[in-house]
């Protein structure tokens, strides 16, 4: 049986991708493996949003050219955001690459794959086969009888409209569409049914869903509500909200729909209001921390993550430290931190004030410091504290132990015979780290 390999960067949006990609080439005779030794085909699902995972995507490319000389019949396909962004410079760079797959183009990619070995078998000459769209309007295709597993991603929405000016997502992966209710509540039913307990709901703004539908609107909160009536469903969550659409009616259905998740990531991205503006994001610090004490009032055990950027181009350091201050006030239970990179074709990359790179190295090490710090405090303040976990599975630091997390996204280390897998325990939290907590099962 031929194989294949799918190298996955970025968000869960591209995780989930790459779970349809599999599938699409499992429907045609492939399976999986992990050894890009054996694969037939290998698949890169890319990244735009920083630098680096660019950087290591061409890299991966110079390995791959080097086994492909010994494996001239291998195919390797480009997909997600560079396929997407950089369609030219990854033809040019890497000309062993057999096919380009779009953000929109994910159900294509075994019919790309057939083009691609039947040009071989007709030795005909190779023009790159190529899907991709200018910009993404359409609703992609997906295959909803998917593999059981415990947590499955489950996309709401696609694109953004927002065009904060360091994002590349909307010229990526196009405007904002939401996924027909129906659509979605179908995909979850059947995953229910094949064992799913937990579904992670994505979009970019995953709380603006609804707007545009044929059926007419559908506010997020009546989704979540449609979700939570689902027999065998036992866990929602939702990733990533934006600020200024995160309305009351989100808030009281986190505090009242039993199976959504005390656990909300809500990206800040800067702790200054000119700096938030000049990012292009249509909230005040006062308007994020006004969301927070709403949530924390209401839902009093919500975790509350969040992403930051620090070295934006024209951050002072008066502006950082604006940051580092609503760090401090508002007190996450952790952060997603990154220096700024800029990206071709945004607006903050054609800024002229751009932030020497020791600078913004040295201000992302002040506030993971801090925050890291933060965590800490939160965790061990929360020490004998008893957490509903959904077991996962053999914890990876010990795999005597269970690993599993608890209703609020932290991840509970504790004892317990593998029959406990995929059930939902009590777990009392007796030692806190930065990543979570090492606990002991509680017996009922
Ligand atoms: S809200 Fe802003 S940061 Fe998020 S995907 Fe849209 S443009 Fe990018």
């Amino acid at each position: 049986m031929p194989r294949y390999t799918i190298l996955t960067w970025g968000c869960q949006m591209n995780e989930e991708d790459s779970e349809q990609m599999g599938l699409y080439l499992q429907e045609r005779g492939y399976e999986p493996t992990e050894r890009l030794e054996e694969a037939d085909v290998v698949l890169l699902n890319t990244c735009s949003v920083r630098r680096k995972p660019e950087d290591k995507v061409f890299s991966t490319l110079g390995q791959l050219r080097k086994l492909k000389e010994r494996k001239p019949h291998m195919v390797i396909g480009v997909c997600g955001c560079m396929a997407q962004l950089r369609a030219e410079e990854i033809k040019q760079r890497a000309p062993h690459v057999d096919m380009i797959v779009g953000t929109a183009h994910v159900a294509q990619v075994g019919a790309l794959l057939e083009e691609v070995l039947q040009k071989r078998r007709l030795a005909m000459r190779l023009e790159l086969p190529e899907r991709k769209g200018a910009i993404v309007t359409d609703l992609p295709q997906r295959k909803v009888d998917r593999q059981p597993k415990l947590k499955a991603f489950v996309p709401i929405q696609y694109g953004c409209d927002k065009f904060c000016t360091f994002c590349i997502v909307p010229i990526t992966r196009g405007r904002e569409r939401s996924r027909p209710t129906a659509d979605i509540l179908d995909e979850i039913k059947r995953l229910a049914e094949r064992g799913t307990k937990e579904v992670i709901l994505l979009g970019q703004t995953v709380n603006s869903y609804g707007k545009n539908l044929l059926e007419g609107r559908v506010p997020f909160a009546r989704l979540l509500k449609l979700i939570n009536d689902i027999e065998g469903i036992e866990r929602i969550r939702f990733t990533s909200p934006y600020p200024r659409d995160f309305r009351d009616d989100l808030i009281e259905a986190i505090a009242t729909l039993p199976k959504v998740m005390e656990q909300v990531h809500l990206p800040l991205q800067s702790g200054d209001n000119t700096i938030l503006k000049a990012m292009r994001r249509l909230y005040t610090v006062e308007q994020f921390e006004e969301i927070v004490h709403k949530l924390r009032e209401r839902i009093p055990n919500i975790a509350i993550t969040t992403d930051i950027i620090v070295g934006f181009p024209g951050e002072t350091d008066e502006q950082f430290e604006n940051t580092l201050k609503v760090v401090e006030r508002i007190r996450f239970d952790g952060a997603f931190m990154f220096a700024y990179s800029p990206r071709p074709g945004t607006p903050a990359a054609a800024m002229e004030n751009q932030v020497p790179r020791h600078i913004k190295q040295e201000r992302l090490e002040r506030l993971i410091a801090l925050q890291n710090r933060i965590t800490c405090e939160i965790n061990a303040s929360q020490v004998g504290r008893v957490f509903e976990v959904l077991v996962e599975g053999p914890s990876q630091k010990d795999p005597s132990k269970l690993a599993g997390f608890t209703r609020e996204n932290k991840m509970m280390h504790f004892v317990g015979g593998r029959e406990l897998i995929g059930k939902i325990v009590r777990v009392r939290a007796d030692e806190a780290h930065l990543w979570g907590f090492y606990g002991t099962l509680v017996e009922d």
